[in-house]
């Protein structure tokens, strides 16, 4: 049997060299305040045990963790419908650029990237209706799943991010060009911000991303949130999209469809047997948690666990 919490051990004392390189994401102000020198992993099994390392209980902005639920929600919906809107296929790009959504009339190449979880929430409003019950929505879904009715989001974090959110507001307005986007810009975008500015533990993360581990229904509730096709669709695109430009190196190094978040969070899953969240704010050039990409990637040599 493998000792988990031996190995989150380790891992806690050989990440220690990485701590100190990279950069917070100080584009949102309100997140360049964060302690850069936090660390924490959490893992959750199937029958509830959990082990975890560091702060796991510190709360912070799960940012584009969120588009992993929005994602899950939206294909609930509209299903195969959805994917008029977005695609399915890597974009090679840094996940706030405009370029390719020019070239590519306004289509997302993906729901993980910027544009895409904006057409996402597009989809989410035009079906709830008023950005009050989009949010209301989302967050209790992510409630749900995550069995936990605590979780809430960080305003301060969210209104930071409108006032300088300049980039999402350009992505919006473009597909509203092209004529993908139904709602009102401001509307689709501040509750995009709303759902990025969510504030969750690793702890509470590793508990919530079970479903995915597990073909879409709750290994321990036994409550189903996805159909098996959608929750093998949101895996795949954690793995081929989940860490933009570097999805690739993520798949190489790490072997597990993951998701990151520019608060310093990332999400994966080995299916069939548990979640993992790691949590450290210091980012890699492609916005991606530093130490934690490393975690993970020591992880999963430690362990053996991988897709591949
Ligand atoms: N809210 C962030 C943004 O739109 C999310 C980006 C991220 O976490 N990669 O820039």
């Amino acid at each position: 049997m493998i000792d988990y919490q031996k190995i989150l051990f380790e891992i806690q004392e050989e990440i220690k060299p990485f701590m100190s390189q990279g950069k917070v994401a100080d584009y949102i102000p309100a997140l360049g305040g964060v302690d850069p020198d936090q660390f924490a992993m959490s893992i959750t099994l199937f029958d509830g045990t959990t082990y975890h390392i560091g702060c796991s209980d510190t709360k912070f902005s799960i940012q584009s963790i969120s588009k992993v639920f929005t994602f899950s929600k939206s294909l609930n919906i509209y299903s195969k419908e959805l994917y008029n809107r977005v695609g399915k296929e890597p974009s090679g790009n840094p996940f706030n650029s405009l370029v390719q959504l020019e070239y590519e009339k306004g289509k997302p190449r993906n729901p993980f990237i910027n544009a895409g979880a904006i057409v996402i929430t597009d989809t989410l409003l035009s079906h709830y209706k008023t950005t009050d019950d989009t949010f209301t929505k989302v967050l209790d879904f992510i409630k749900e799943v995550a069995d936990n009715k605590e979780i809430t989001y960080d305003e301060e974090v969210c209104l930071s991010e409108y006032r300088h959110g300049f980039r999402n507001l350009a992505l919006a307005n473009l597909m509203k060009s092209f004529g993908n986007l139904d709602n009102e810009v401001e509307d689709v975008v501040k509750t995009y911000f709303k759902h990025c500015s969510i504030t969750m533990s690793t702890k509470e993360l590793s508990r919530a991303m079970l479903f995915l581990a597990n073909h879409g229904t709750d290994p321990i509730s036994k409550r189903q949130f996805s159909t098996v096709n959608q929750a093998k669709r949101v895996n795949a695109m954690m793995l081929t999209c989940g860490h933009y430009d570097a999805s690739g190196e993520f798949a190489f190094h790490v072997g597990l469809p993951g998701k990151s978040g520019v608060g310093g969070g990332i999400v994966a899953v080995v299916p069939k047997l548990m979640s993992i969240a790691v949590f450290s704010p210091r980012l890699n050039v492609w916005g991606n948690s530093l130490a934690g990409t490393q975690a993970l990637e020591l992880f999963t040599q430690k362990s053996g666990l991988s897709i591949f």
